[in-house]
């Protein structure tokens, strides 16, 4: 009865607020957020918690920039949160790769006033590609080849292209005063990575781009990720010794003059399964992957 009265009361209170978005944001440095799903550490448990990519945001006196724009549906709420936080309109959007989940909201961002920026494969791998290239605005309008910095804000954001690593054209966002690293899907945190060998993207290249990424830190550098929370240096470095591992296992069993199929009967990568298997990425596909790079020429 008491509860009922208490709903009663509070009901026009909860009216009055707008719904709650699907975006939350974590502040890692002063003026510098990671915003992510409203999962506590923006943990990825279920298909339906997915609102698109990691995304980081600069804010200060002079500009907004942002770093990815998640997936064409969710990209107006983002928009709305990284508003709110910046107090006015985003001006530049820097895309670290492209995938769906991290560019498909350059057409909305466009639309509303911010230039979008990215490595040059990017946009050439996004051009004619009808699930990426999706009308006007779409396109970056800004590219680069190897590197390019963003001094605003009393900040240097250097963006970095990182070779054949997720795909052809990554990008890697170094907030040099701040000691902060965006880094794409070059950290799926905690959880087996997508490594997109269809779209330029390569085992040896992803090692050697988390490589660099730790190399780029230390033990205060903080990480933005492409998936899942925010990062140190030492979880970077655990999910590489992960995946270097991952590899080995794999490649002794293809040694050993396995079949695909027995290599996937004798799951060399089960122990790494309960804390790194995911929807997208579960531990057979992880081991498929590994497969394919260490036979494909
Ligand atoms: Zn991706």
């Amino acid at each position: 009865m008491k509860k009922t009265v208490l709903l009663l009361a509070f009901a026009p209170l909860a009216l009055a607020q707008e719904a709650p978005g699907p975006f939350a944001a974590v502040e890692v440095a002063p003026g510098i957020y990671q915003i992510g799903n409203t999962n506590e550490g923006f943990a990825l448990n279920e298909p339906s918690d997915f609102v698109g990519g990691g995304v980081g945001l600069l804010v200060g006196d002079e500009y907004v920039v942002m770093i990815d724009d998640v997936i064409e549906q969710t990209a107006p709420a983002l928009v709305a949160k990284a508003e709110e936080i910046a107090g006015r309109p985003v001006d530049f959007v820097i895309n670290t790769h492209a995938h769906g989940d991290h560019v498909g909201g350059n057409a909305y961002v466009s639309e509303n006033g911010a230039l979008v920026v990215s490595h040059d494969r990017l946009r050439a791998r996004m051009a004619g590609d009808e699930r990426l290239d999706t009308g006007p605005g779409a396109l970056p309008v800004v590219t680069f080849s190897d590197r390019m910095t963003f001094h605003v804000n009393g900040e240097q954001a250097v963006a970095i292209h990182v070779p054949n690593a997720h795909t052809d054209g990554d990008a890697i966002i170094h907030f040099r005063n701040a000691n902060v690293i965006a880094a794409g899907d070059l950290s799926f945190r905690g959880l087996f990575p997508f490594i997109d060998l269809d779209s330029g993207g390569t085992v040896p290249g992803y090692l050697a781009g988390m490589q660099r990424l730790i190399d780029m830190g230390d033990e205060d550098t903080r990480y933005l990720t492409g998936h899942g929370p925010v990062a140190t240096r030492a979880d970077l470095e655990k999910d590489l010794a992960m995946l270097r591992d991952a590899e080995a296992r794999v490649k002794t069993l293809i040694d050993k003059g396995l079949s695909e199929e027995q290599i996937h009967e004798a799951n060399p990568l089960a122990g790494y399964g309960d804390e790194y298997s995911w929807f997208f990425i579960t531990t057979e596909r992880m081991t498929q992957t590994l497969i394919r790079s260490l036979t494909e020429d």
